[in-house]
């Protein structure tokens, strides 16, 4: 039988949706877009926007595959299940038994009996998976953490995910050597909130130290960390761990204290720029990139002003921005809500500072030689990320997954273009 699975969402659904895929794979089953008779879709609920998303894919998918057995998985059906039990789905879940998709569907396929499964539980079990090769990137992802026990008043993620829980130490360890056999020379630490990785008296320090003693593992990235999360021992192993990519993503979510409070964010303005200048001390050329989010409950002009100043102060090398999203059961959905208006606007002003921040933090890498690990063939260029998350474009043709030493040339009409040194094997 012939399956597609259509993903939604961070990396960590990613991460999920890769593991489905692979078992079934595994099972017999052959992956298919064009004529499936499964069809997967891993939902996302981060804001307005990605559940309607989701809702129309769903919709999408079911109009052009009205005889396939649909399946409905992630944070928006499990954020909305009751809206999801009205639509036309086969299996149901939340993010809740990914893990045991082979035999839902099987069961599915044997007796035709319509499945739903939800969980409000917070005190979950980490559902283990185990990717062993992805199929889409050359990077791989490692899912090893799970939930979050934040309660940013704007985020709808606690409820839908569950509380923290983390992989166990020595399958992490197992899953990135199979990986590294596998090819894949870097490897991506996902979770919702990474930096809260404990397993027995092992923290995330340690977890990046042993897998850095891998061999065939040249990069270890994390896709996001909280700055309270940034201690002395993980700045200590960023000083002294090549592996460690130069690239940290740090949610910031707004630069003015008075927002940061509201939005109940463990920190103030004072605190992050400390931390900040802490991490340029070790790495001064590191790439620093964030999350910003505009527009609010109680963002005023005077704010918003704090909040432009204070990312040009911190100089980061790109900004994510993303509006406020009003969602239901949240703190913030019951604070008097900022016109959409003014959020377009501001978000039009951070997107600019954001193009000004990056093109400014690239430029200081013309001349210099960086190892690129390249991903694409785009026209006469081959695409490639630095350990900076640089997207370089190299001249010339060259096969995916190598690792290549080059020295960026120019940036031209937004690219940042290099010509190859040598490769590094
Ligand atoms: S840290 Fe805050 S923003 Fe991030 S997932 Fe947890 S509650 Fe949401």
């Amino acid at each position: 039988m012939k399956f597609k699975i259509v993903t939604l969402g961070c990396k960590v659904n990613a991460y999920e949706s890769e593991y489905m895929k692979e078992c079934l794979l595994k099972s017999g089953f052959i992956y298919d877009d064009n004529y499936p008779d499964i069809v997967i879709i891993n939902t996302c609920s981060v804001t307005n926007m990605a559940d309607r998303k989701s809702r129309k894919i769903v919709h999408k998918e079911k109009r052009e595959h009205p005889l396939a057995c649909l399946v409905v998985a992630g944070c928006s059906s499990q954020n909305h299940s009751s809206d999801y039990e009205k639509m036309d789905i086969d299996i149901l879940i939340g993010n809740k038994n990914k893990s045991k998709i082979v035999d839902l569907i099987k069961d599915y396929i044997d007796n035709h009996n319509k499945y739903t499964y939800f969980t409000s539980n917070r005190d979950l079990e980490f559902e283990d998976m185990k990717v062993e090769k992805f199929t889409t990137h050359t990077r791989a992802y490692i899912k090893i953490e799970d939930g979050c026990d934040n309660f940013c008043s704007y985020c709808i993620i606690p409820y839908v995910r569950g509380s923290v829980r983390s992989k166990d130490f020595q399958k992490v360890l197992e899953e990135a050597r199979v990986l590294a056999l596998n090819n894949h020379q870097e490897i991506v630490l996902t979770g919702i909130h990474t930096g809260r990785y404990q397993w027995m008296d092992k923290d995330l320090s340690d977890l990046i130290y042993e897998l850095a003693k891998i061999p065939e593992l040249k990069r270890i990235r994390l896709s996001s960390i909280e700055i309270t999360e940034l201690n002395d021992k993980f700045l200590e192993l960023l000083k002294n761990e090549p592996k460690i990519a130069n690239h940290l993503h740090i949610p910031l979510q707004s630069g003015s204290d008075t927002v940061l409070k509201m939005m109940n964010r463990k920190y103030n303005t004072a605190y992050f720029k400390e931390k900040i200048a802490k991490i340029r001390r070790i790495c001064p050329d590191i790439s620093i990139t964030t999350d910003c989010i505009v527009g609010h409950p109680y963002e005023t002009v005077e704010c918003f002003k704090e909040y432009v100043d204070f990312c040009k102060e911190i100089n980061f090398s790109k900004l994510h921005v993303f509006p406020y999203s009003k969602r239901d059961g949240t703190a913030s959905s019951r604070m008097p809500q900022i016109d959409d208006d003014i959020k377009k606007e501001r978000v039009k002003v951070l997107l600019e500072l954001s193009k000004e921040l990056e093109d400014t933090y690239a430029s200081t890498f013309v001349g210099k030689k960086l190892l690129v690990l390249t991903e694409e063939i785009d026209g006469e260029y081959t695409t490639g990320l630095t350990s900076n998350y640089l997207k370089v474009y190299i001249k010339g043709k060259y096969t995916s997954n190598q690792m290549l030493l080059v020295e960026i040339t120019e940036i031209k009409n937004d690219k940042i273009v290099g010509e190859v040194v040598l490769s590094q094997e």
